[in-house]
């Protein structure tokens, strides 16, 4: 409904209000003069008078407070109708009583008028009560309406985003393999002609297309995390882990890691797409493990709905400042110096994660190595 129509109904709304309110009063005024001009009692007119008077002055306020009330202008006529429906139904029950055999009433213009305004009193709470559900409800729907158009916009742009980071990822790959293979060509024919500096330059050259190369599969892969998985199957997470571990199983003799499990839960996923987490974390507690040989322990718990699946080591441990940042893209805590790595497994371990519906988060300090936990949603087995 458009503003102008809303405030024109509005103010028919509340006219009506006010209008009975006003009707009411002066009906009770010349009620007030025909009676006591016929000689009843002035107390008795009195009280009559102010049971009408007092419904049509809450009539007028309430008509006069209406915009003060979490209700949309368009609702006012609903408030009117409540009002008038009130006095048809009193109207109704009052004929009726007083068209019975048995009984009827001394004085129905008293009556009449008096149960009449104060049952529009009853209609004026009851609108208001309704006028404001009303509100609510098509506040709730128009929020909702917003909603879907905000996640409808915010999937567009993901959507483009993910096919930049694609399209872009996937185009650098040529021009980079043959960066890559023209500077090892340069390496290994000229070596000779080159001095110590050349040579240097060349290996630095090659290592910073490596990088890229690394950086560029990390990117494609991470923006390929919906694609490239469009069905989940039950997998066994003891089986992924199983898989994940002989994946790194070099790596795991090499530093003389000590990996330990508990029992594994059945969830519904991508199997590569799990196994790639545990490798991503696994190797992340071996890689950060500090000076000690790494000690890592992989363990499940339920949770509500969902199962939490740790990786805990007794690493270096995280700043509490860095925790969140550490699963954007790119984002690292160690130069390469340090240790080598591209800053892209945490992102793509929350990437894999959210898609299975679930979330990651770490908990860690400096003394005590980190717990890296996902959950996932529980299935019936
Ligand atoms: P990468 O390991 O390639 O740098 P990640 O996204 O896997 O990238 O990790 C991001 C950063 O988080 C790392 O550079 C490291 O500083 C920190 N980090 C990850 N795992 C651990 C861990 N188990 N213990 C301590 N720090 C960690």
């Amino acid at each position: 409904m458009s503003p102008a129509r809303g405030t024109v109904s509005g103010t028919t709304g509340r006219r009506t209000v006010a209008t009975l309110g006003a009707a009411y009063i002066v009906f009770a005024g010349g009620w007030a003069y025909v009676r006591a001009t016929g000689g009843e009692p002035s107390l008795n007119v009195l009280i009559v008078t102010a049971l009408i008077v007092g419904p049509g002055v809450i009539l007028i306020y309430g008509a006069h407070r209406l915009p003060a009330y979490d209700i949309t202008p368009n609702y006012y006529p609903v408030i009117g109708q409540w009002c008038l429906g009130a006095i048809v139904v009193m109207t109704a029950i009052l004929s009726l009583y007083h068209f019975q055999p048995a009984d009827s009433f001394r004085n129905p213009h008293r009556s009449f008028l008096m149960f009449t305004a104060l049952s529009s009193v009853a209609g004026l709470g009851v609108g208001i009560y309704d006028a404001r559900a009303r509100t609510r409800a098509l506040e709730v729907d128009r929020r909702n309406r917003e909603l879907r158009r905000m996640q409808a916009l915010l999937e567009e742009s993901n959507d483009r985003l993910e096919q930049f980071a694609s399209a872009a990822s996937h185009d650098l790959q040529e021009p980079l393999r043959m960066i890559t293979r023209y500077l090892t060509l340069v390496e290994h024919r000229y070596a000779d002609a080159l001095d110590e500096d050349g040579r240097e330059f060349v290996a630095f050259a090659i290592d910073g297309a490596d990088r890229l190369q690394e950086m560029t599969d990390g990117l494609l892969e991470y923006s390929r995390v919906e694609a490239d998985s469009d069905s989940f199957d039950r997998v066994d997470l003891d089986d992924v882990l199983t898989d994940a571990l002989a994946n790194l199983h070099v790596r795991i003799d090499e530093s003389g890691a000590a990996v330990t499990w508990d029992s594994l839960p059945l969830v519904d996923g991508d199997r590569r797409q799990l196994r790639q987490v545990f490798q991503n974390l696994v190797s992340n507690a071996i890689t950060y493990c500090g000076d000690e040989p790494p000690r890592i322990h992989v363990s499940a718990h339920r949770r509500g709905q969902d199962w939490v699946v740790s990786v805990r080591d007794w690493g270096i441990g995280i700043d509490s400042d860095d925790q969140d940042r550490i699963f954007d893209v790119f984002q690292r805590l160690h130069s390469r110096e340090e240790h080598p790595g591209t800053g892209i497994g945490l992102a793509l371990c929350k990437r894999i994660v959210e898609h299975h519906g679930g979330q990651i988060w770490v908990e860690s300090d400096p003394e005590g190595g980190s717990t890296f936990s996902f959950s996932l949603p529980a299935v019936e087995s």
